[in-house]
């Protein structure tokens, strides 16, 4: 006899800590119902000194997998059964996917980013210029290099921490990338295909702006920003007008609930469903 009723609910979960009001369960559970299923994804409160007891027991329960956000996305890893290529390399983990019955540690923000990316540009071989090193920030680096960018500048305020993410393109994946410590405007270098803000710059603040030199922003290059409230933020209004042709932050979170629900039930979820329940759950 099997355990497991068929009317049963499948569950995905989102561990985080402070998990009130957060906009991608309308928007996972809008796709899950557009297609049919009866799956759940479920908002989890955990604590940092519980999350090892919540992952054994999401286990135990049976769950598809689960998302996490911080503080959980670096601690996770000891208490999965194994990571998904780019995870293991950046040492971050934002998706657990149950595959037969092992945890899988996945990083999907990386994967979100490049498929709004590649709506755009095919990333191989080009050029890159990213501000921030920052979780965000290496997720997309990790993911360009794996999909075979060229050349990657890294601008950061903190030396540290934007020499730790060179160092780790170089090493782990043989990337041509540099730091230039970020003080003043920056000037983007001629023959640059791909901008993007991947620092806090902008999030709530429709009026923060880049230190950027503007007149360096070229007709054609791609500008992407992982801020995605406002969606339309001044550096993506900036480049517009300079002829850039922007990406917004909210296709690169849809995009990381496409990867996830892809990984969990295998169906390739209808995007526009989902950008539509995200932009309603969060009145913009
Ligand atoms: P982190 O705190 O890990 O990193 C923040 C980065 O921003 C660092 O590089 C930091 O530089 C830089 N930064 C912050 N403030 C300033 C400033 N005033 N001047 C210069 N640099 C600054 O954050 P995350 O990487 O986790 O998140 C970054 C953004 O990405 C957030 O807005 C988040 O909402 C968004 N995000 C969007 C996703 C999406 O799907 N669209 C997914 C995940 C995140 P330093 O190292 O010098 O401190």
């Amino acid at each position: 006899m099997s355990h497991t009723p068929h009317f049963l609910h499948e569950l995905v979960g989102s561990m985080s800590q402070g998990a009130d009001g957060n906009p991608t369960v309308a928007m996972v559970e809008a796709a899950f119902r557009h297609h049919g299923l009866h799956w759940r994804y479920i908002n989890l409160e955990v604590s940092p000194a519980d999350l090892g007891t919540a992952v054994k027991g999401a286990k135990a329960m049976g769950f598809r997998g689960f998302n996490c956000s911080l503080p959980h996305k670096v601690s996770v890893i000891a208490h999965l059964d194994g990571l998904g290529e780019s995870a293991a390399v950046m040492g971050a983990v934002n998706c657990v996917v149950r595959r037969e019955d092992r945890l899988i540690g996945e990083n999907t923000d990386g994967k979100g980013f490049l498929k709004s990316l590649e709506s755009l540009i095919d990333p191989r071989g080009r050029s890159v210029v990213l501000f921030g090193a920052g979780g965000a920030a290496r997720a997309i680096a990790v993911e360009l290099g794996l999909a075979g960018v060229r050349h990657i500048t890294i601008v950061n305020r903190s030396e540290r921490r934007g020499a730790e993410l060179v160092s780790l393109l170089r090493d782990r994946l043989r990337l041509d990338a540099r730091l230039v410590v970020w003080g003043g405007e920056y000037a983007v270098p001629e023959g640059t295909d791909v901008v993007i803000n991947g620092t806090s710059i902008g999030l709530y603040d429709p009026d923060a702006r880049l230190a950027i030199d503007l007149d360096t922003l070229r007709p054609g290059m791609v500008a992407a920003d992982v801020v995605f409230n406002p969606v339309r933020t001044r550096f993506l209004t900036e480049a517009a007008s300079r002829g850039c042709r922007p990406l917004d932050g909210l296709g690169m979170l849809v995009n990381q609930g496409i990867v996830g629900i892809q990984y969990w039930t295998g169906i390739d979820p209808d995007a526009g469903v989902m950008r539509r329940a995200l932009e309603s759950a969060m009145g913009v």
